[in-house]
């Protein structure tokens, strides 16, 4: 990454072609636009006012150049910079998928069969990262669907985590005592196949309709020991400018909210979305935090990086979770390839998933000791940032809890034995004191 991708500049982008590159940092610009009363960032940061708006290229990764000669020749630079034009032009079809790849027969059946379960649906981006002749590249794994999904497993179920038991309101979900989650969208741009809400994302149901929005709100008005709430869904970043606006300046208007937090993936698959239009929106309600949905290194290309970097630089807090699936990244080398991708995007390995078990998840599923096993491979052997926390989400509403290998292995007299990440033991004086 060059430095000038960690600052970017408030004009409309444009793709890059083959032959050019990002100009100079226009740090300072982008960050000026103080002016909603909701604005608590500190004076400190303001900025001189913005420069007239000109034309920018921005760099394209390999791959998306690539795929996009091919696939879609005719779309200007500019068009694939924007983010309305990637959902436009979202891969949804079997007769898209079978142009742009290979299908094995898995594949085949499945799209054959598919029109109740979980919808496909990618973007041209990360279209761009799929292989088109093999069925098992891990990004590709991910997204186009399998007749495994359609497998019941025992213990699955539709809604493992219990979130319709504990919805107070449709489309909120109150577990924990001090916080909320709200789901804002059912829509998302790509599908993931291992998705937790496969039950409702791309069903319709949850629409972002304001009397929706509103009754969430008011049952997080009167329930004032909530300080946090959680956006997700659905993709809340699949929602325009205004109406995220409008909800974010909702949830801050209630006294007792102290932090709000985004689930997204987004950087990952639509990194167009992230302009510095709704990074300077999103400044306005800090504090703000984002939790950032990555399954594989091949993720972090340049348009995930820039896109990081932006939110970063908006001053958002970026935390990452990763769901463990069996071929996918399911060992030591792939995720900390990841774990080291992220932290170089500024974003915060926070937590791996344990795969809940949703209907059709099994062939994802890992046994438990293999995210046991990977923990063990992080701790010690790599910078302390880069180790997020594994954790099982409790079937039935009992939350995360956090599975770690164990490194106290006994005590003796008044002192425990721990073992360090090579395996080797040392005594700590523990002494128990009345
Ligand atoms: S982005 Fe999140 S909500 Fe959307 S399909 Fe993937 S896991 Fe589900």
């Amino acid at each position: 990454m060059n430095a000038a991708s960690q600052h970017l500049p408030e004009e409309s982008f444009v793709c890059l072609g083959d032959q050019e590159d990002e100009p100079p940092s226009t740090i300072g610009k982008f960050f000026s636009n103080k002016t909603a009363a909701t604005d608590f960032t500190p004076s400190l940061f303001d900025a001189p006012p913005l420069a007239p708006a000109r034309p920018r290229v921005m760099r394209m990764n390999p791959k998306a150049r690539a795929f996009r000669k091919v696939f879609f020749p005719a779309a200007t630079d500019q068009e694939w910079s924007d983010w309305q034009w990637q959902l436009r032009n979202r891969i949804r079809t079997r007769e898209q998928l079978r142009h742009m790849l290979t299908l094995s027969p898995d594949e085949e059946q499945a799209l054959a069969q598919h029109s109740e379960l979980l919808p496909a649906s990618i973007t041209p981006h990360y279209m761009g990262l799929v292989s088109s002749h093999d069925p098992e590249q891990p990004i590709r794994r991910s997204v186009i669907p399998t007749v495994y999904e359609m497998v019941k497993c025992p213990g699955e179920a539709e809604d493992p985590l219990g979130e319709e038991h504990q919805s107070p309101v449709h489309g909120l979900v109150h577990r924990y005592p001090d916080r909320v989650l709200l789901l804002a969208t059912d829509f998302c741009s790509t599908y993931c196949r291992y998705c937790t809400r496969s039950r409702l994302v791309g069903q319709g149901d949850l629409s972002p309709s304001r009397e929706r929005l509103e009754a969430a709100f008011a049952y997080i008005r009167q329930a004032t020991q909530v300080r946090d709430v959680l956006i997700s869904g659905g993709d809340p970043l699949t929602l325009s400018d205004e109406k995220l606006e409008w909800i974010l300046s909702s949830l801050r208007a209630i006294p007792h909210i102290e932090i709000i937090r985004m689930g997204t993936k987004v950087p990952a698959v639509l990194p167009q979305r992230i302009t510095p239009q709704l990074a300077r929106m999103l400044r306005k309600y800090h504090p703000l935090w984002m939790s950032l949905h990555f399954t594989h290194p091949d993720e972090c290309c340049y348009e995930t990086e820039r896109a990081c970097n932006m939110l970063a630089d908006a001053g958002i807090p970026l935390g990452s979770q990763t769901v463990l699936l069996k071929g996918i990244n399911d060992n030591a080398t792939t995720m900390k390839s990841l774990m080291h991708g992220l932290v170089k995007m500024r974003v915060r390995p926070y937590y791996i998933y344990q795969c809940d078990p949703i209907n059709g998840s099994g062939h994802f599923r890992t046994p438990v000791a293999k995210g046991v096993e990977i923990i063990r491979a992080l701790r010690g052997h790599t910078t302390g940032y880069a180790v997020p926390t594994y954790v099982i989400d409790a079937p039935g509403g009992g939350g995360k809890i956090p599975v770690m290998p164990d490194f106290v292995t006994g005590r003796e007299g008044n002192d425990i034995t721990l073992q360090n990440y090579e395996g080797k033991s040392y005594q700590y004086p523990d002494y128990i004191t009345e």
